[in-house]
């Protein structure tokens, strides 16, 4: 990895991917093992979603959970009783944040230095697209060719009433300090399904709605 403005290459890449994820860090490292000059332009947390707030938090209190609740469930068998439960949900996600800052520096800041063709710059806004290439923060670059891999953000459905209740996304519900007693969870995918049984496992009384079925896992193809 060089620093973008003292590298030569006149602000001028073969490829500029927009967005610092794992799409936008796989094809950028794609592209590079390929021998092209690569730009990174990311906007937010390195590593975007799956690191930061998606497959590794919820996977890290998803299998934690699951560890609790298996032992409660060994209770079926008989003459089988063993006690487990969450007494210190802090704790729980303090392992959770070391595990996703850990994986964050491996996967992401700690490749980037092998790669000599890749320049990682981080915007304070979001970056824009301009005729030839790509602007932020006051400046441009020049690129051949752009992979937009910006990724998706959640948003409030718009259902009557909800503008008067206090609500979360899945970034902030695995992000809670406290268990709530209980939690309405609406969207039966798997998000929802997964959050929903690993709040239910850890001692939360949760309730999914969805307005057909809960979505099922469709098979690889
Ligand atoms: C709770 C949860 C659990 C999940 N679990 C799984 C799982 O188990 N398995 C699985 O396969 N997937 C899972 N996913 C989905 C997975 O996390 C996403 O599909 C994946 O992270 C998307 O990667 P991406 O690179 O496309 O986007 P992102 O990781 O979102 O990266 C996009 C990046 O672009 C940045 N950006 C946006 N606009 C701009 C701009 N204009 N300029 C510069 N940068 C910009 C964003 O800030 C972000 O950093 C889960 C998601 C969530 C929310």
């Amino acid at each position: 990895m060089k620093d973008c403005c003292s590298d030569g290459n006149n602000g001028e890449y073969d490829i500029a991917v927009v967005g610092a994820g794992s799409a936008g860090f796989s094809a950028a490292i794609t592209a590079a093992e390929a021998g092209a000059r690569v730009a990174i332009i990311g906007h937010g947390t390195i590593g975007g979603t799956c690191v930061n707030v998606g497959c590794v938090p919820s996977k890290a209190l998803i299998r934690a959970m699951e560890a609790a609740h298996s032992g409660a469930a060994a209770r079926r068998f008989a003459g089988v009783s063993v006690a487990s439960r969450v007494d210190d949900w802090p704790a729980v996600q303090a392992q959770k944040d070391a595990l996703v800052s850990g994986l964050r520096d491996k996967k992401y800041e700690a490749l980037l230095p092998e790669y000599e063709n890749i320049d990682y710059i981080e915007t304070k806004a979001p970056a824009r697209l301009v005729e030839g290439g790509v602007a932020f923060d006051g400046r441009a670059i020049r690129a051949a060719k752009i992979i937009i891999a910006t990724g998706s953000s959640s948003s409030i459905p718009p259902i009557p009433g909800i503008e008067n209740v206090q609500t979360l996304d899945s970034t902030s519900a695995l992000e809670l300090d406290r268990l709530p007693e209980s939690m309405v969870v609406i969207g039966g995918g798997v998000i929802g399904c997964e959050l929903g049984q690993m709040f239910a496992r850890a001692g939360v009384h949760v309730t999914i709605c969805c307005r057909t079925r809960l979505k099922e896992h469709a098979p690889a193809q």
